[in-house]
């Protein structure tokens, strides 16, 4: 179930979409069905939450709207257009699937000043101080036109689609959520971002509460924060980043925080959506990946920590497959 950072009804689709009954005499069905097998058996199914993924894939539709192809093939139809977050959240192709924006947005999708968000992808992904997306080059296939922007879950846009992402997985029947990427936006910072609005935004109010708290260095003295924009700092500064950069010490302790707050903000969300709609108890993990020490604040939040090799160079996936409950 993770077609969530694909569209809300590709994933729909995904957990409760009709299985062609030529695919069920080889066994296939769809997520939520699979998720009872293996409750059935003892198994505990954790759907995956792809925090940071927001995709865009060549389609192809027919006449009455019909998604018929996508990706490879679909490159290859001269009748190639694009599906995802973008086409989703602009109400467009509403017959790719049998739900679509208003099963879910029965408003449109809204930021937090009520203005509508006509396209998610843009609206919510990470940039670097030059306003460009970043791109997640980890899941993209070099040589062919899909796309993966990173997302920013400072953005609070994105943490109200996430929560719809895990309703679905729980309605679903899902005994457990991983949330993926759980250090988001840090993921970004080495592939130059986050500067989006939101971080800097937050970035500029969290530093305004540690300078009235007497704790920031003296390295701010002069910088006045009613003005403050990280991004521009570094550009009228020539800095290189995020190596060498200045002031990049509070900017990395802000993004721990962070991290802390919405992680917790979404743990909280997902254990009360089940309780509260299915009276059940939900296990929470996150992807502790390389367990650098902006993980640590939100352990006492997860059920299990999951970790992941940092590279494959040395082929040792014993280590990625260490649970600990
Ligand atoms: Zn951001």
């Amino acid at each position: 179930m993770g077609g969530g950072s694909i569209s809300l009804p590709y994933l729909e689709h995904e957990a409760f979409g009709q299985v062609d009954p030529r695919m069920q005499i080889y066994g296939f069905m769809n997520d939520s069905e699979f998720a009872a097998e293996c409750s059935r058996r003892g198994i505990k199914l954790f759907g995956i939450v792809f925090e940071v993924q927001g995709w865009e894939y060549p389609a192809v539709f027919d006449d009455q709207g019909h998604l018929v192809r996508m990706n490879e093939r679909a490159e290859a139809d001269s009748r190639c257009e694009w599906y995802g977050l973008r086409e989703f959240s602009a109400d467009l192709h509403r017959n790719a699937f049998p739900t679509q924006l208003h099963d879910f947005y029965p408003d449109g999708i809204r930021d937090e000043d009520g203005k509508e968000v006509k396209d998610l992808w843009e609206y919510c992904c990470s940039r670097d101080r030059f306003g460009a997306p970043i791109h997640a080059r980890w899941v993209e296939v070099k040589g062919r036109k899909e796309q993966c922007y990173q997302m920013c879950r400072n953005n609070s846009v994105w943490r109200g689609y996430l929560k719809k992402i895990m309703e679905i997985q729980i309605d679903a029947g899902v005994p457990g959520i991983q949330l993926d990427e759980c250090e988001l936006p840090m993921t970004s910072i080495n592939s130059g971002g986050c500067f989006c609005d939101s971080c800097m935004k937050q970035f500029t109010a969290w530093l305004k509460e540690r300078r009235n708290a007497g704790l920031l260095g003296p390295e701010w003295d002069a910088i006045d924060l009613d003005t403050f924009h990280y991004g521009e700092y570094l550009k009228a500064n020539g800095s290189d980043y995020p190596q060498g950069a200045p002031l990049f010490r509070d900017y990395w302790e802000f993004q721990v925080w962070q991290v802390r707050k919405y992680f917790r903000e979404l743990a909280d969300y997902a254990r009360e959506y089940a309780r509260t709609k299915h009276g059940r108890e939900l296990l929470v993990s996150g992807n502790f990946y390389n367990m650098q020490p902006a993980y640590y604040p939100i352990e006492d939040k997860v059920d299990l920590v999951i970790t992941e090799m940092e590279h494959t160079l040395f082929r040792q996936p014993y280590y990625y497959r260490y649970c600990e409950l």
